[in-house]
């Protein structure tokens, strides 16, 4: 058999692959390359294996896919053996399930924790990458893949003073891992997106007192979460492989998508049914059930007045319930919010809102939060404020390509990629589910196993031609980017100040990042890439 021409004679710290990631994507890539036979290492900055779920340890945090989907499904064996306790897993549950997997694959030994990527760069004679450490190892690659996950850099306020404060300050993104005991603190929440959707209802529980500052109102829909029975594990696990590729003939890679209708069209007893029936189902299952809702203005409000009218209904206080109302975007168009018991919340006599649009912030100071009517005393503040998602890990690093072209320099005007994968004047440089792939539009599991056994294939398929480094052609790169932004622009996604579109990152470029066809439509145009021949790839 001859060798791969990935593989240099074995040097220290050369490997033929370096992985930077070590959650559910870096995790998945490094037991497909083990298989190849090649020397992977994987460098993650945590202590430990789970990367979102190993940052985001929140009080409520959950994912908002249901993990009897939400899991990997390219080992039956593993599928069968876990058993996930609730609809919707609770962090520690999934980290708990990072950890089986690494163990029960035999990972922990490829894997560097506590480390981070200052710099990697690609070595035009040698065809390398030359990867530099926060501890001052420098590591040098044949390949490598980037599975930096699309929400990992948080992202503070630019809150004038907010280094004053002398409360204890937390961010969702990054919280201890010690017990934290609020029960005679006044808490503030900034944000009101999915973290804090998730954290209010239980932070609400847990202190004498919580004030939340919100400046935008979210969506949100109830997950109507519970204990999963015996006989639902059951029942799915019989049929895992059925299901399993029924996801990937779907739009949002979730087995349990059902067909969707159209709103405009149905008389106003059908919309009404429809609304409740998906309402009933939670989650995104409201979502993916109106067609028209993602194109139209006039069937999206249809879809969003029925979401004001629960509010109304759920709040006591109609002014608090106003104010929970977003109006200032259509439906569905930032991130939906799935929670348990959010709206409720603001029925309680230790939950006060705060409409930073009527009375902005005008500082942090040492004991608190000052707006433009009241001043709040707080003992933790607590910032939920999101991430630069997307480009965020990767333009930090300072990776450059041929001619020591960085990254950050050419996404300046925007992320722009081929198919999500790679980017022209970088090559050997893959990204898992990066800018331009559907990613964070559909259920992350999928998608990471649709890129990683898409990646691991080219690899291996390189090993079998005799190729040592392919890229991305510039042409198709910018005819895929001209697509994902084309069919953006068809959709109400891009009338939204969201993460999407980089808006919450003063200074970011405004383009629509991830690609809103689909899994379906996706994977089918990467394997008919493969099948011409991986076209809009050069290989050398
Ligand atoms: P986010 O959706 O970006 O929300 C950030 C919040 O902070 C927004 O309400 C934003 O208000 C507010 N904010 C930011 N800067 C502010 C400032 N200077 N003053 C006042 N408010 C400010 O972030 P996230 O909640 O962390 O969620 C990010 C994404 O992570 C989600 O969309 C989701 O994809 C993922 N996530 C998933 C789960 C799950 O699976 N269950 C849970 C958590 C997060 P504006 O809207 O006005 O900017």
């Amino acid at each position: 058999m001859t060798e791969h021409p990935l593989k240099d004679p074995v040097a220290e710290n050369t490997w033929d692959v370096i992985v930077v990631g070590a959650g559910f994507a870096g995790l998945y890539m490094l037991h497909r390359l083990k298989q190849l036979d090649l020397r992977v290492l994987v460098i993650e900055a945590g202590s430990d294996v789970g990367g979102t779920w190993y940052w985001n340890r929140y009080p409520g945090a959950r994912c908002d896919v249901e993990s009897l989907s939400y899991s990997y499904s390219f080992d039956e064996s593993l599928q069968q053996e876990w058993r996930w306790p609730d609809r919707y897993a609770v962090q520690p549950d999934i980290l708990r399930y990072a950890q089986f997997v690494a163990r029960r694959f035999s990972l922990y030994p490829h894997i560097v924790f506590d480390t981070r990527i200052v710099e990697a760069c690609y070595t035009e004679p040698d065809h390398a990458w030359r990867i530099s450490t926060d501890a001052g190892v420098h590591y040098v690659a044949g390949v490598c893949i980037m599975a930096t996950g699309c929400l990992s850099v948080p992202k503070s306020p630019d809150i004038h003073g907010i280094d004053r404060f002398r409360g204890r300050l937390l961010h969702t993104a990054n919280w201890p891992r010690e017990a934290l005991d609020f029960s005679r603190d006044h808490v503030g929440v900034i944000g009101t997106g999915s973290s804090a959707v998730q954290s209010i209802p239980i932070l609400a529980e847990q202190s004498a007192r919580l004030t939340v500052f919100q400046r935008t109102p979210n969506f949100s829909i109830p997950a109507w979460n519970g204990p999963l029975s015996e006989e639902q594990d059951r029942r799915c696990k019989d049929r895992y492989p059925v299901l399993r590729n029924r996801a990937r003939n779907t739009f949002s890679g979730d087995f349990r998508e059902e067909g969707g209708m159209k709103l405009l069209p149905a008389s106003p007893a059908e919309r009404e049914k429809a609304l409740q029936h998906r309402w009933e189902q939670g989650g995104f299952h409201y979502q993916y059930g109106f067609t028209d809702a993602g194109y139209d203005t006039r069937a999206n409000e249809i879809a969003a007045e029925f979401v004001r009218n629960k509010i109304r209904r759920t709040v006591a206080d109609p002014e608090v319930a106003e104010r929970l109302c977003p109006r200032d975007h259509p439906f569905g168009t930032k991130r939906l919010c799935v929670d348990t018991g959010y709206y409720e919340t603001y029925n309680r006599a230790n939950v006060e809102l705060v409409d930073l649009k009527r009375t902005p912030v005008e500082a942090v100071t040492a004991r608190g939060i000052v707006t433009t009517g009241m001043e709040y005393d707080l003992d933790t503040l607590v910032l939920a404020t999101g991430f630069d998602a997307m480009t965020g890990a990767l333009v930090r690093m300072n990776v450059r390509g041929r001619n020591h072209e960085r990254l950050r320099d050419r996404w300046q005007g925007g992320a722009s990629t081929y198919l999500g994968l790679m980017v022209a004047n970088f090559p050997n440089l893959f990204m898992i589910n990066g800018p331009g792939s559907p990613s964070v539009l559909c259920n992350m599991m999928l998608a990471l196993e649709q890129h990683v056994e898409w990646i691991s294939d080219c690899i291996e398929f390189m090993g079998q031609a005799g190729h040592r480094v392919i890229e991305a052609s510039p042409d198709a790169e910018r005819a895929w980017t001209d697509h994902v932004n084309r069919a953006a622009d068809r959709t109400l996604y891009p009338r939204a100040d969201s993460w999407y579109v980089g808006a919450n990152v003063p200074g970011k470029a405004r383009v629509f990042m991830p690609y809103v066809k689909g899994f379906k439509a996706y994977s089918e145009i990467c394997d008919s890439v493969v099948e011409k021949g991986y076209e809009g790839f050069v290989f050398a």
